[in-house]
């Protein structure tokens, strides 16, 4: 955590890891801002309307590009910069309304959304965050306009989810007032065209003597020494750019620092987290699309007589896909809305948000191509397209297995750190009884109904707070039992983050219905109460078997298993 964030509190998810929901936090659901409001639906029609005439998603899957001038177009309405400070040229967008733009372009097309993503979320974000008065007066007007494009390479041949690894050196040369850069980075979004780069190296040495350790830089195209390979042929989002990027005694000078030398892993992370909330976005925005597809095509292709949307098995595909459409969105804008409120450490939401949204959007392509029947699996039709390309999603930007292990350590450590209150207090002699009172207080008081859910909701209402109260218990039980070794426990840990990322979609989906009932009432929210409640019935289910079995004979098997195919390199399993 870099010292630039605000002074943290236990508001959101960190107080579910507690038993405790906050209402304050929750409730009433968060509202765009009005200033903003108008200004985001002016760019998400615009790019609407644009897209409808303008943009062709075969085109650019079949040639593997997304044209220049697609790209000027972007630039030239302003999609570039929406989140650029006004005083540059930006839109200013908060969060919130980067995340509806976001949905509408990743609804449109995957490669475009990775291409957008990787210029604004993360490759000019440590400009727009860290970056100093005089760097930002020179480059972020430029980003703005979409003059300049960014890319962001973190990624290297040997540290891809260990990216704290990274070898690409930066070493200080003191004749030249500057960085030497050498090493590689792979897999680099934007990286055929991109014109400024935040490289993250290892530095040696520095403008002020003893400085070191992961430095962000920013390197431009056209410095000697600087090149970027081919680009790769990917199973999805085609169109983007994905290429490898070489440094050799690239000379960067102190000007060319972002923020806090030694500070770049931190900043790395804190860059990341805007682009795991607007994956989030965009997983619901490709979600959103296919449900589409697949309602029209399940009310008019008839089977048997009847519009195969009369039968239960297509139903039910449809109920899972719309209900948890409508949870990864709740959890999206509930965050959105509390990173734009401020004042909250919301990098345990983001990354939740991402592997959560990601694998509803893998779930829904899988459902809609059954539905579909044949004609999701041919060429001719977008479906096997989306599933391609949203198969990406739970592998960059942290994969889905480190933001579950990353969020959930961060999210276990107060209730570790009360742990070991309880535990002195126990030997201090304060009594095992009030040892286990001070470790258990907070999840005893938390199996109350949030006192906002109206009575339309209210069976949802109990159903979330026995879930809550389960988590609390079991977060507290598996502290006592592990302490710092649970840093190790993975079997436990993906247990417990998929049962956090399910409390905490099943209490926006809860907050977003109520406050939806409180402002129009219950008849006219009546589509909520439906999705809401179909929604936080079965996370709620899911979320107490993974809690229920958190720790199981399967682990031991597991490792069993695990072992045997290391040893043996295949699967060895005799059938005679
Ligand atoms: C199309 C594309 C675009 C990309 N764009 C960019 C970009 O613009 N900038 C950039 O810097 N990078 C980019 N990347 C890189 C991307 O972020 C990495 O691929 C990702 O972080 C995973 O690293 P890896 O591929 O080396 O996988 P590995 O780290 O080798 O992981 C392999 C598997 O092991 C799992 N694993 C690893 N460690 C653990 C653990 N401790 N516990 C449990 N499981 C574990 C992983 O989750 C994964 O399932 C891009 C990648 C792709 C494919």
């Amino acid at each position: 955590m870099d010292a630039e964030r605000p002074a943290e509190t236990f508001g959101a998810i960190r107080g579910l890891f507690l038993g405790e929901l906050d209402d304050a936090t929750f409730y009433p659901y968060p509202e765009q801002n009005p200033d903003e409001k108008e200004g985001c639906d002016l760019a998400v029609e615009a790019f609407r309307d644009w897209a409808k005439d303008n943009l062709d998603p075969v085109q650019i899957d079949r040639d593997q590009e997304i044209p220049a001038d697609v790209r000027k177009a972007l630039g030239e309405m302003g999609i570039l910069g929406m989140t650029v400070p006004e005083e540059f040229g930006g839109s200013g967008f908060g969060t919130t309304s980067y995340c509806r733009v976001m949905e509408e372009i990743t609804r449109a097309d995957g490669s475009l959304s990775v291409f957008v993503g990787a210029h604004l979320s993360i490759g000019a974000k440590p400009i727009i965050l860290f970056g100093g008065p005089e760097m930002q007066k020179k480059y972020l007007p430029p980003i703005a306009a979409g003059e300049k494009l960014c890319a962001f390479a973190l990624t290297e041949p040997g540290a891809g989810s260990d990216a704290g690894s990274l070898r690409t050196r930066a070493e200080w040369d003191t004749s030249q007032g500057a960085f030497r850069l050498n090493g590689n980075k792979i897999w680099i979004t934007n990286g055929g065209y991109a014109d400024v780069f935040s490289v993250f190296a290892r530095a040696q040495g520095g403008p002020v003597p003893g400085e070191g350790g992961i430095t962000a830089l920013l390197v431009e195209r056209g410095m000697p020494g600087f090149t970027n390979g081919a680009s790769e042929h990917k199973m999805g989002i085609r169109g983007s750019s994905t290429t490898e990027l070489a440094f050799q005694d690239v000379v960067v000078g102190a000007d060319r620092i972002i923020g806090t030398p030694g500070n770049g892993f931190a900043m790395a992370t804190r860059s990341l987290e805007t682009g795991r909330l607007s994956l989030g976005a965009g997983s619901a925005g490709a979600s959103k699309e296919l449900i589409r597809l697949a309602a029209r095509h399940a009310r008019e292709r008839e089977q048997f007589r009847r519009a195969i949307i009369d039968f239960g098995m297509i139903r039910e595909k449809l109920g899972r896909m719309a209900a948890a459409t409508y949870g990864a969105e709740s959890m999206v804008y509930l965050t959105a809305g509390l990173v734009d409120r401020g004042g909250l450490d919301m990098s345990i939401e983001a990354g939740y948000c991402k592997v959560f949204g990601s694998e509803t959007l893998w779930q829904v392509v899988n459902d809609a191509v059954q539905i579909a029947g044949g004609i999701g699996y041919m060429t001719e039709y977008p479906y096997e397209r989306h599933l391609r390309d949203s198969r990406i999603n739970m592998i960059f930007e942290g994969t889905n297995e480190i933001l579950r292990l990353a969020g959930t350590l961060e999210g276990l450590k107060e209730p570790g750190r009360r742990a070991t209150e309880a535990l002195r207090a126990a030997k201090a002699g304060a009594g095992a009884a009030l040892a286990e009172y001070a470790l258990g207080a907070s999840v005893a008081g938390s199996a109350k109904v949030p006192r906002w859910v109206p009575e339309p909701l209210a069976a949802q209402g109990e159903n979330f707070a026995a879930t809550l109260a389960l988590f609390g218990a079991k977060v507290t039980e598996v502290m006592k039992r592990h302490r710092r070794a649970i840093l190790g426990q993975e079997y436990v840990l993906r247990r417990l983050a998929d049962a956090a990322m399910r409390v905490y979609a099943t209490a926006a989906a809860l907050a977003r219905a109520s406050s939806r009932i409180e402002k129009v009432g219950a008849e006219a929210a009546r589509r909520d109460v439906l999705l809401a409640s179909r929604f936080v019935d079965e996370a709620c289910k899911t979320a107490r078997r993974e809690l229920e079995d958190i720790e199981t004979v399967r682990d031991e098997l597991d490792d069993a298993i695990a072992e045997d195919l290391r040893e043996q390199g295949r699967y060895a399993a005799a059938w005679f």
